[in-house]
């Protein structure tokens, strides 16, 4: 028998973190003793008031399928919440409701990849991004991006690598793997250069746009009314409010895209559950006091990690200013990134991703997820120290 799956199947690519997670999962069904510093999720429950308002939905008979862009309240929340808190007016006809933040990229990059069309995406980067431009057949440009530039993006060499054929432009900040934060003013800059591309569109993934320290204020890309025409905004729930199981995210979308983006929801989920919805609903309307605990916790959480990591031998670590990652320069130890993170999961007990899983600029790092309790960061920080002073470079 000879099936003949289609060979855009053979490019399609994963995220290494699931994998990570599978071994740190099988190692501790060995009974051994693992310190997940892998996964890029909160370690908290979703707030009690979210949970009781999808609990409430179901029991007042949101069972059936609700308009492919989501409820209308939800659409209006996700403008009023976006009006409130970068003064950028939304209609909710711009807003959708989809199943988590993946899939406003995977519909963008839909819409923009196919062969010969080039896509330009931040490496390190959410390793999404390349593997659905591949699984297009379009052409993925990375654009690097540079621990001595802050892990922000340079509008400079953005723009630079802008050629006739490119279609979409993805930008990620505060971003994952790095926790990197772009400035206003290199945010103004890349709006400035875009005006000589017109014909680029622009995705902004803005999944970790409540996750910011040191005062820093996150520019959101809605706020540059020169782009709008042209930009697609890729935000959700999991981060902010703990809620990456739920599978709920949004996308703003430019006019002339929204009914693709439409149809592509009616061809393949055709809503998001009914009850998630709700439950979104109340998390942007109500109480947001379990968001500024949660914050401050990673906070905490994320000074004990750079300063830990920072005493560790051959390791140096930038502050991430977002996000809840930590992307640490481990090049000095003599270990290649991969075999560093593998060796640390298989004989430290400490679950991390190796940088190359987002992207060729990512050798030289591994990245940690904060995302976990201040005890087991600092045992996972003795660990690794006791396992460099030990274990000579595989
Ligand atoms: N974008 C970035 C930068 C992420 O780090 C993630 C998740 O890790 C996502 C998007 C996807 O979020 P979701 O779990 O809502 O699909």
């Amino acid at each position: 028998m000879t099936l003949h799956v289609v060979p855009s199947f053979s490019r399609i690519g994963e995220e290494n973190a699931f994998a990570v997670l599978a071994r740190a999962t099988e190692l501790q069904r060995q009974g051994k003793d693992i310190i997940n510093l892998g996964i890029g999720q909160p370690d908290f429950p979703t707030p009690d008031h979210i949970v009781e308002a999808a609990v409430k939905a179901l029991r007042d008979g949101h069972h059936g399928y609700t308009p492919a862009n989501g409820i209308l309240p939800l659409r209006e929340a996700v403008a009023a919440d976006l009006h409130k808190r970068f003064s950028v007016t939304v209609s909710p006809d711009e807003v959708m409701i989809v199943p988590g933040g993946k899939v406003t990229m995977f519909m963008a990059i839909l819409m923009f990849g196919e062969p010969g069309a080039e896509i330009l995406y931040p490496d390190p980067g959410f390793p999404i991004y390349r593997s659905m431009i591949e699984f297009t057949g379009a052409t993925p440009i990375p654009v690097p991006i540079r621990e001595e530039n802050g892990f922000a993006f340079s509008a400079e060499e953005t723009l630079s690598l802008i050629t006739p054929k490119t279609r979409l432009l993805i930008v990620n900040s505060p971003a994952n793997p790095t926790g990197g934060v772009t400035p206003k003013a290199e945010v103004d800059k890349l709006v400035a250069g875009l005006a000589r591309f017109p014909d680029v569109a622009v995705m902004s993934d803005e999944i970790y746009d409540q996750m910011l320290y040191d005062g820093e204020r996150h520019v959101c890309l809605l706020s540059y009314p020169e782009i709008r025409d042209r930009l697609i905004l890729l935000n959700g729930w999991s981060k902010t409010y703990a809620m990456t199981g739920w599978r709920l995210g949004f996308s703003v979308w430019p006019k002339p895209l929204y009914e693709n983006a439409r149809k592509l929801a009616v061809n393949s989920h055709s809503c998001v559950n009914a009850a998630a919805q709700w439950a979104g609903l109340a998390a942007l309307t109500g109480p947001q006091d379990a968001v500024s605990m949660m914050l401050a916790e990673f906070d905490r959480r994320r000074k004990a990690v750079v300063s830990g990591l920072n005493a560790l031998p051959g390791v140096s670590c930038a502050v991430p200013k977002g996000a809840f990652y930590a992307f640490p320069n481990v090049s000095k130890t003599g270990w290649k990134a991969k075999t560093l993170a593998s060796a640390l999961l298989e004989d430290a007990g400490v679950a991390t991703i190796g940088g190359p899983d987002f992207g060729v600029h990512g050798e030289g790092y591994i990245r940690l997820s904060y995302a976990n309790s201040l005890p087991n960061i600092e045992r996972a920080l003795e660990r690794m120290g006791e396992f460099l002073n030990r274990a000579s470079p595989g």
